[in-house]
């Protein structure tokens, strides 16, 4: 059971999650979590004021949040028990402040000091979760996901090296809960070999739960958030998305590649592999059913499941007339990607020019410079990716036409369908996707 950071938001929120734990003791779970709601990002602006030189304001950024992590413990360890989280949290507090220190100094490298300050998000949610099941009779106990799984040095970003992941994580847990007890340990965060912190990206502790579920051969991954499974749209833009109750693999893998973020995409992979079903289910409606991602959800022709969206896009057009009829010219464009490891979102091409979208921009101007060599470069920022999934569209007729026509006012700068049987997608300015979304929302569904 995963619980994400909106479902460890508050007093109210752990007490939502004491009860849904409580109610599925007999399956025997294991408890991963996320920090606590807007946690992550404050960590992550600490590090930044710290890097700049702003120590002070570093550290007392974090007061407001240490204090949230107090409310929690002192509503649920009533006073005169003693309160092993305040002990843990005090100790958080030094070690945030000299990490702060060395970051503000340099004085180790800044990959490594951003992993392990961000990593006291899920290292002191999941401990406090677990003294929280505790107050509440449940027999729960705390794993330091740094020491079960074991990552490459990819520093934010890192890869888990499973065959050393398993082995750990089967010595640890199963004997924990034949014994009765129900571990608890954060998502994200993890260790490499020499046992320094690292994270496994933004969203991470979704892959977090699938690895576990995985190495212990789970029945069921349960991802618990604040909506009620996957939607037929982000309820944010519509008010009237709808719950999709079954979903494919590739379905769902394709929906969070493009901004449907409940769902990492990762968590697709372990799961898959192992034919391990996916519940999203959410934490303030406990009985509803969610989603279900399963193998393959067999639907019938023409039916769409979903829209995702993704804002801040970027972009970048090569054209190169000199490389009319010789080979290579895709080739040599993607080098210049792999270089500055930069990911691509969409493609398309034609013999002499490709279009193609990203949104990290970090390396752009390398990026640009190298790719001058090949050809002119344009680029143009302000883009939104929108993405329309469904196993439907395999054998589907006349719905692209039904798509674009639903949206023929609108200027579409890029459109990519047929690399996965399963998707749509093409690319709006920012400023019509919401309108674009509703649109083909009323339409579609
Ligand atoms: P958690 O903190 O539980 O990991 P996230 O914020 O990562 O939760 O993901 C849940 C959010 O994803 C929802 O609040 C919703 O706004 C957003 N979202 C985007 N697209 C969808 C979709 N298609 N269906 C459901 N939620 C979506
Ligand atoms: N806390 C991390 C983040 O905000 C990981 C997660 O919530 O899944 O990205
Ligand atoms: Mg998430």
């Amino acid at each position: 059971m995963k619980f994400g950071g909106t479902s460890v938001g508050d007093v109210a929120a752990f007490e939502r999650v004491v009860h849904v734990v409580g109610s599925q003791l007999d399956k025997m779970p294991v408890v991963v979590v996320s920090a606590m709601t807007k946690v992550t990002d404050s960590l992550l602006a600490a590090f930044d004021l710290a890097k700049k030189g702003d120590l002070a304001a570093a550290v007392a950024s974090l007061e407001p949040h240490f204090d949230r992590h107090v409310a929690v413990s002192s509503h649920f360890i009533s006073e005169g028990s003693p309160n092993l989280f305040d002990a843990e949290l005090q100790f958080a507090r030094q070690e945030l402040a000299d990490l702060l220190m060395r970051a503000s100094r340099r004085s180790l490298p800044l990959s490594m000091l951003k992993d392990a300050i961000v990593s006291y998000g899920e290292q002191l949610s999941s401990r406090l979760l677990a003294e929280v099941l505790r107050s509440r009779g449940v027999n729960a106990r705390h794993f330091d996901s740094r020491r079960l799984i074991v990552t490459d040095d990819e520093y934010g970003a890192a890869q888990p090296i499973v065959e050393e992941t398993n082995e750990l994580v089967r010595l640890e847990l199963p004997p924990t809960l034949e014994a009765g007890e129900v571990p608890v340990m954060g998502g994200f965060i993890a260790g490499n070999r020499a046992g320094e912190t690292t994270t496994l990206g933004r969203g991470g502790s979704d892959y977090t739960a699938a690895i576990v579920a995985a190495a212990i051969g789970s029945s069921e991954l349960q991802i618990w958030t604040d909506v009620t499974g996957v939607m037929t749209c982000d309820p944010r833009i519509c008010g009237d998305a709808r719950t999709i109750p079954v979903l494919s693999y590739e379905e769902a893998a394709e929906l969070s590649y493009f901004g449907a973020k409940v769902l990492h995409p990762k968590t697709i992979k372990p799961a898959v592999d192992h034919g391990i079903p996916v519940r999203v289910c959410n934490t303030f409606e406990p009985e509803a059913v969610g989603t279900m991602v399963l193998a393959e959800s067999g639907e019938a022709p023409n039916k769409i499941k979903s829209i995702a969206h993704k804002k801040g896009i970027t972009i970048l057009r090569v054209t190169s007339a000199r490389m009319l009829g010789s080979y290579g010219f895709m080739s040599a464009v993607f080098q210049v990607f792999e270089r500055y490891r930069t990911v691509i979102d969409v493609i398309s091409t034609s013999e002499v020019s490709i279009a193609l979208t990203l949104d990290n921009t970090a390396e752009i101007d390398k990026i640009v410079s190298d790719l001058e060599r090949l050809g002119d470069v344009e680029t143009e920022n302000g883009f939104s990716v929108i993405c329309i999934v469904g196993e439907g569209l395999r054998a589907s007729t006349g719905m692209a036409s039904k798509i674009f026509s639903t949206i023929k006012d609108i200027n579409v700068s890029l459109i990519s369908h047929g690399a996965s049987s399963v998707n749509l997608t093409f690319v709006v300015k920012e400023e019509f996707a919401a309108d674009v979304i509703r649109c083909l929302h009323w339409e579609l569904f």
